[in-house]
């Protein structure tokens, strides 16, 4: 076995979800945005230490192949561009 004792393994935010079509649990990483690139693009300012994620508009199970939109309980619905951001 590879000892990996002096590697740092750099954790990710991810969503969980479950496939309504085989049942199975799968992940989707978050997006996560700078937020020098929040203000400039969204004409507003923000926090620097909250966290600044997004949630995929679609995803698709691993397991089987179907394709979903997605939601989040923080959020009603998506915008425009599907970001998720309002
Ligand atoms: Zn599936």
């Amino acid at each position: 076995m590879t000892d990996y004792s002096d590697v740092i393994a750099r954790l990710h935010h991810a969503f969980r979800w479950d496939c309504d079509g085989c049942g199975r649990e799968n992940f989707v990483r978050a997006i996560s945005l700078e937020q020098e690139y929040i203000e400039g693009k969204f004409k507003t300012e923000v926090d620097d230490d909250s966290q600044h994620i997004l949630y995929p508009a679609i995803v698709v199970c691993e397991h089987c192949g179907a394709q979903y939109l997605s939601s989040f309980n923080e959020f009603d619905g998506l915008d425009e561009e599907g970001t998720g951001l309002d």
